[in-house]
């Protein structure tokens, strides 16, 4: 029987840029393939087909790169269903130092309980704003009377729009209560400092980021 593998678009190691774990040095493994179709999407390229690669061969090269974090992202890393063993393979050697990256429109329900989940919430600039799973909202705030959050949301904003549909999902769930909600400006297409006005005014309870990596490095390069 031959032996399982995933379609892998890039591992590479670089300084996670966007959640609560922004700033350490991290590898990431990005599986390829997604179809969700947001408009504004930077890793169009992870829709290409990539290299097959079984988890043995994966772990072996995170191993190599030697970071003390590993992120799984894509992509829409959970298409794929060899994503599940391979979160459990890598929570069993990296314990609590291991990501998941989604997308949001598949639920992260069957994810490795030890994995910290960092789910996108889609505002409406993305043009897919009706596909963000309940689910995921629903399992955030179900962490409330938990001391142990492992799931995080992520909201990137490219307009008042974008802003002023989070505030109310934000107002009416209250998710910033059960869950840490990261929101930070679309590169280019928002001034930081816009948010950073809002986020103050509406006296909203969540944590601002920027894309580290795209002001470390060049915003269109790839493998960063
Ligand atoms: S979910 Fe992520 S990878 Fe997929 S289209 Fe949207 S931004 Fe791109």
């Amino acid at each position: 029987m031959s032996t399982p593998t995933l379609n892998i678009s890039e591992i590479f190691h670089s300084i996670q840029g966007e959640s609560s774990y922004a700033g350490w040095p991290c590898t990431f493994i990005r599986l390829a393939g997604c179809g969700h179709g947001c408009r504004h999407c930077d890793t169009a390229y992870a829709e290409h087909p990539g290299r097959e690669m079984n988890i043995e061969e994966i772990i072996e090269r995170v191993v190599e790169l030697g970071a003390p974090l590993v992120e799984i992202t894509g992509g829409e890393p959970l298409l794929q269903e060899e994503v599940y063993p391979l979160m459990e393979k890598l929570c069993n050697r990296w314990k609590e130092r291991v990501l998941l990256e989604t997308g949001g429109f598949l639920s992260v329900a069957k994810a490795d309980p030890r994995v910290h989940k960092i789910i996108d919430l889609k505002p409406p600039s993305t043009g897919v704003s009706d596909k963000n799973n309940p689910e995921n909202i629903a399992l955030a705030l179900k962490q409330k009377d938990h001391a142990n959050r492992l799931i995080e949301l992520k909201i990137v904003v490219a307009d008042r729009e974008d802003y002023l549909w989070a505030r109310e999902l934000l107002t009416r769930t209250g998710l910033p209560d059960a869950c840490t909600v990261m929101m930070g400006v679309a590169f280019g297409m928002l001034e930081p400092v816009n948010l950073a006005n809002w986020i103050l005014e509406d006296r909203l309870n969540v944590r601002m980021q920027l894309q580290l990596h795209k002001y470390i490095w060049d915003p269109g390069r790839r493998g960063v």
